[in-house]
């Protein structure tokens, strides 16, 4: 039995592929592990629970309802796209939303989890976009538009998004080390797992004079990825869709 951790999937009706990668993760790796956890960016965007209760998101609602049901707790964490998914799809689907940093007991071992786009604190776009859409009035607004208007809005903050980072140094984007060891101070681990980045890595470090591991999953955009977690044994593994399909997903976008 093991607890799997994956992040970053952009799911979106745009890319059936990976919609199907996933429900293949479901049945196959999933299906006999201890726990599921979703460290955000599950979903390319998400403009409130509304529509995404709609018939578009309807197959992966179904998929997630399924599986939780059959017993196995999955866990749930906002990235910088989905962080208004709410408790109405939490509930419909079954899955326990967690806070933006979140620690876990993992095999005895206190562990945190992020979504990880509050590391990368050199992009200060990313940052003044994060500390914008984390305000509960700024969310209160947005949530109150119509439904057209949202998905227009989405649209625009995806093309502004792939504009900033074509422009951007590869280290901007990538995590600032002493936010990681911030954060991890804060929290009292030597263990971080998070997503975000798009650049998989079990990183070992220092940590005040301890060892210390920072595990970053990768994206789904071309195949899947899990960390598998036994005690004492953590593995990054990658796996195929088995029907091969062209992506027009384009660039890849945190
Ligand atoms: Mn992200």
């Amino acid at each position: 039995m093991a607890t799997l951790f994956i992040s970053d999937l952009h799911l979106s009706p745009q890319r059936p592929q990976i919609i199907q990668l996933f429900f293949q993760f479901l049945q196959k790796q999933a299906s006999a592990a201890e726990a599921l956890y979703i460290l955000g960016d599950f979903f390319e965007f998400w403009i409130g629970d509304d529509a995404g209760l709609g018939p578009e998101y309807q197959p992966v609602n179904q998929a997630l309802q399924q599986f939780t049901a059959s017993g196995i707790p999955v866990f749930f964490m906002g990235g910088n796209r989905d962080f208004l998914v709410g408790r109405d799809w939490a509930g419909h689907v079954g899955v326990q939303l967690m806070q933006p940093e979140t620690v876990i007991d993992l095999y005895g071992e206190r562990v945190l989890l992020l979504h990880g786009d509050s590391l990368t604190t050199d992009d200060e776009k990313q940052q003044a976009f994060r500390n914008m859409v984390m305000d509960p009035q700024w969310q209160a607004m947005f949530l109150s538009k119509p439904i057209p208007e949202l998905l227009e809005m989405a649209q625009q903050a995806r093309l502004e998004s792939q504009k900033h980072q074509s422009g951007m140094h590869e280290e901007i984007m990538d995590v600032n080390t002493d936010a990681v060891a911030a954060v991890m101070r804060k929290h009292g681990v030597t263990r971080l797992i998070h997503g975000h980045t798009h650049r998989p890595h079990m990183h070992e470090l220092m940590l005040d004079g301890k060892p210390a591991q920072r595990i970053v999953l990768a994206d789904w955009y071309e195949r899947g990825n899990v960390l598998q977690v036994r005690k004492d044994r953590f593995e990054l593994n990658y796996f195929d869709a088995k029907q091969s399909g062209q992506d027009n997903g384009g660039r890849a976008v945190k």
